[in-house]
Formats: C-alpha cells, structure tokens, sequence
C-alpha cells in the first residue's frame, strides 16, 4: 500500500472540509467493494429484477473495461513481451471424451455434507476443523472425523453433519434439437477450465508456428464449475473466466525450479498491477492435496478477509501454478499402452508427443502451468486500489487509487462552465483528440467538486479541466487523482503528458527472450 501520509492535498475546486491532514482507510472487507461496485457500475448482482441468481454478477459498463484491462494486460505480458508463448481461443463445449480422458468426469468433484440442524449444504473441504491441524493427511479419514465432532457448519456451527459424499462439479448439457435430457450420448459438458482446449491444440499450435520446445499457449475463457457452496461476491462464481497458460518443457527439464521461477514472475505482475506485496502469499498445497494431474502445486493467496480476526483464515487462493507432468498430453494421445499392451486412449486419433531435432528424441512434453482467475484479480485489484480519506469535518471521499493501466477511463474532460458553449465545445474537442489513444470521457452532468470526487472513486488517474482561460491560452488543467495536485498544460502537449504519467509498470519478462 502507499505511504498515504506523504501526500499532498491541494484542490483548488473543494469546497467541503479542509483535507489538508486526512485520514486514510483501506478497504476494511469485500462489503465495501461490493457496495462501491454496484453504486458506481462496476458489478451489479446478476437478474436483480427476477429476484437475483445466487452467486451470479454482471459486469457493469466500468467493470467491463477493468476485466478488460486485466486481460489485456496479462495478455500483453505473456503472448506479445514474450517471444515464447502463443495464445488460442478454443471452445467452451469439447468432445465428452475430452474430459473422459482428462480424468474430469471421474475425478473433478468435491467433498459436500449436510447440516442435520439447519439443513444448510456445505463443500466439507472448506469447513473448520475438516483437515488435522497440522497434522499428517497420510491417514486422513474424513469422515471419521466428521462422526467425531472435529468439523463444524459455517451457518450454525454445529457439529451434527453428514458424512460426505462428492459431487461433480461440471455443468451439464445436452447437444442437438432433438436430444432427449438423459441421452447419454448427447451429453457434454461446459468446459471447467480453459487447459484442456490448450493441451487438444498443442500439436495444431507447435506444428502451424514452427514452435520448438519449450515454448507455451496462452488462453483467456469462461470455465463453469457448479460450485457447491459459491460466494463472497466475485471471488467464487459457478461462471468466472481465467487466464491460463500450459508451458511445455522437456520431461527432464527442472520443473520444480520452473514453477519457483512463474511464481516469482506472477508475483511481480500482481505488484504491477498495484497489488501490495504485504496482500500477498505463498502456499505449497501439501502432496495428500494435489489435483490428479500434478506433481506440485504452489498458491498465490490474496488477504480477501483482512477483518478476520484468525489471520489464518484471512487468504484465499488468487490462482495456482501447477506442475502437470506429461499426464495431460499423454492421456490424450493414441500411442500410450498398458501393462498389457492395450492402447490407455482407444478413442483419440493422434499422437500428441514432440520430435526434438536436436536429440532425435520424441517425448510427451511436460507442463508448468500458471492458471489464474480474472475475477478474484479483479477483486484483489479493487481491495488494494480501495482508499477512504476523511477531512476534519468527518468527511469521507473514496478514491480508487488503480493502478493507470487498469483504471476503466484514464481521463475525464470537465468543462468548468456547461453554460459557455466554448468552453464546452473546446472539452468536447479535447474528448475527441484524446480518444484514438486513451480512454477519455466527457461529463458535464455537475459542479467541478462532485465530478473530480467522482473521478476518483472510479478510479480515474486524470481529470483535464477547460475553464474560461482555456479558451485565451489554448492550456487546461490536469489534476492528479491520488495527489490533487494540478498543473497547466497546453492543449497541443496534452496527449504526450498524459501518455507519460499513465506510462504502464514495467513487465517481467527475463532477459533470456
Ligand atoms: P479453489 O480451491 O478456490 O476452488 P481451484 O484450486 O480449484 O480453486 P484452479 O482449478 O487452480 O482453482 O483454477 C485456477 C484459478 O481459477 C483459481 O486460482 C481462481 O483464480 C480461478 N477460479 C477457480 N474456481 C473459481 C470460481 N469458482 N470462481 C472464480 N474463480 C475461480
């Protein structure tokens, strides 16, 4: 978080309290984003006028434009900085046997109990007291602890819970007009990650680009998982998009020093985007935890509930960087046998292994993959950006301190007088020049103190004001969002002085590419 108190508060245009010495307050729990998302058009919760659907959020015309600049970002970073990495699109329905053969229709599921008291259904792996503290998993027997009264309901907190019993958690559908509902060979599912449409291409990408390992895909998607308990607005959604990357290397190659090295470089871009560091941790999932594909899995949490007075309990995962081996690749393959002898994938028509030149040696490539969530970067993006100062008289303005890159509009043009046809017809120009570059927008609609206090709890780096000296020294005034602080700048350099101050955080790519 920024020194806040190093600020300096000068606005010509307040005219409220003095803010000479204000309080500042960070975002004290997701309540408050949720609250601020709605007032201001970031998020709004989704079929409101029905009545609502649990857990289910719409992005609003501002929260549109940072999921976008997250994506972009990301995007940026990885598939264009990079000279390593391409990125697909593939589909959000695959072939059934896609998840058949990726282990998800036997496997993706989660653990779900029942409270007998209030009736309340719970993901039992989310419960205090479901794991040891501490302890080993080796002998871990779930619901032997559930019988022993270890675990307790999040709604009533009681201890007389079901044994449990898992669910799949893949969304259900039916292809074709005429498919019947229970038509098993009809159905297919929404696909709940984006990986398994990057691993069916990897032969299609690595062969149409020349690809010579290692090298990676990138891809940006909606996943659908139907979440059992899904909640705390945005962070966990039965529909949410991420942004995953499969980066192929050779099996003999240092995997575990690979994820160390995209978990440095995630942590960087998080910080770029103007997460604090202090908001940021590692967890090493233990080996009893591991999804059936990987080797080692490291989290990168985000403190989500800093209210929690547990400090344990106050992360969450942002996203996770897996090391999947070859198994993806492999399952996939028509090649691979059993101890028998018989083919382990009867149904694919390709071999999906790599032919290395060099060595003459064809290997199924192994995976690290970084597999991250736009929304809960969305999130932990607006807690860290969240910022209260009050004034002495007990005043609180909000301002949303993003990052330039992410922020949803990067200048407002204000007319000081709506009245002055000049002055308005002067901002209105300035709205247009700007616009091929950056996200500009135009707004009249109150007195220059309610608009700048608007600005900034959207989060808006720049306001340009035209005022009646505009239209005789051809300058406007730019105020900083997070200092207050304005300057006078001429109309022909604004373009180049904006581009400087909302210049990008510089990426972390390695100097090796
Ligand atoms: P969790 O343990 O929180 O359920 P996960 O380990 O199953 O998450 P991954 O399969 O690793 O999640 O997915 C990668 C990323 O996708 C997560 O780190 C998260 O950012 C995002 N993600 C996963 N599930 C959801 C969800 N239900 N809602 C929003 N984002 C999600």
């Amino acid at each position: 978080m920024q020194d806040y108190q190093k600020l300096r508060i000068r606005d010509g245009f307040t005219n409220s309290g003095n803010f000479d010495n204000p309080v500042f307050v960070p975002a004290p729990n997701i309540d408050t984003i949720v609250s601020l998302a709605k007032r201001r058009g970031f998020v709004f919760p989704s079929s409101e006028v029905y009545g609502g659907l649990g857990s289910a959020w719409d992005y609003g015309p501002l929260g549109v434009e940072l999921c976008n600049n997250v994506k972009q970002s990301w995007w940026r970073w990885l598939v264009y900085e990079r000279d390593d990495i391409e990125g697909i699109d593939s589909s959000i329905i695959l072939n059934r046997l896609v998840w058949q053969y990726s282990g998800h229709e036997a496997t993706f599921h989660d653990p779900l109990v029942d409270c007998r008291e209030c009736k309340t259904r719970m993901r039992a792996d989310k419960l205090e007291g479901y794991f040891p503290e501490g302890g080993s998993l080796v002998a871990f027997d779930a619901n032997a602890r559930l019988r022993a009264g270890y675990v307790k309901c999040a709604q009533c907190g009681t201890t007389n819970l079901t044994d449990e019993r898992y669910f799949n958690m893949m969304f259900r559908t039916t292809l074709g007009a005429a498919a019947a509902e229970d038509d098993p060979t009809a159905l297919a599912y929404l696909r709940p990650e984006t990986a398994q449409g990057i691993f069916i291409n990897f032969l299609n990408v690595q062969t149409t680009m020349r690809r010579k390992i290692p090298f990676g895909i990138a891809q940006v998607g909606k996943s659908f998982r139907n979440e059992i308990t899904p909640g705390n607005f945005i962070l966990r959604t039965r529909e949410f998009e991420q942004m995953e990357m499969e980066y192929f290397v050779k099996p003999d190659a240092e995997h575990s020093k690979l994820v160390d090295e995209w978990v440095e470089l995630y942590l960087e871009w998080f910080k770029g985007l103007g997460i604090d560091g202090a908001n940021l941790k590692l967890h090493e999932v233990p080996a009893e935890e591991l999804a059936h594909y990987s080797k080692r899995t490291v989290d990168i949490m985000y403190r989500y509930f800093p209210e929690r007075p547990d400090a344990e309990r106050q992360w969450e995962e942002l996203m996770g960087i897996a090391y999947r081996t070859d198994f993806d690749l492999r399952s996939h393959s028509s090649k691979p046998t059993d101890a028998e002898g018989n083919r382990t994938n009867p149904d694919s028509t390709e071999d999906l292994s790599y032919f290395d030149e060099a060595t003459k040696q064809r290997f199924y490539p192994h995976v690290i993959e970084p597999a991250a969530g736009v929304n809960r970067t969305v999130l932990a993006v607006l807690m860290d950006a969240y910022s209260e100062k009050t004034n002495d008289k007990g005043e609180t303005r909000v301002i949303l301190k993003l990052s330039p890159q992410l922020a949803p509009i990067k200048a407002a043009i204000l007319p000081l007088a709506k009245n002055k046809p000049e002055i308005v017809g002067m901002a209105k120009a300035i709205k247009r020049s700007l616009q091929p570059v950056l996200r500009a927008v135009y707004d009249d609609t109150g007195g220059i103190g309610k608009l700048y206090a608007r600005q900034d709890e959207i989060g808006t780096p720049m306001c340009v004001t035209v005022d009646h000296q505009s239209l005789e020294d051809e300058a406007v005034t730019v105020r900083d969002r997070d200092t207050w602080e304005q300057e006078r700048v001429k109309v022909s350099d604004l373009v180049e002085y904006l581009q400087k101050r909302l210049k990008p955080y510089p990426i972390p790519v390695p100097e090796s590419l």
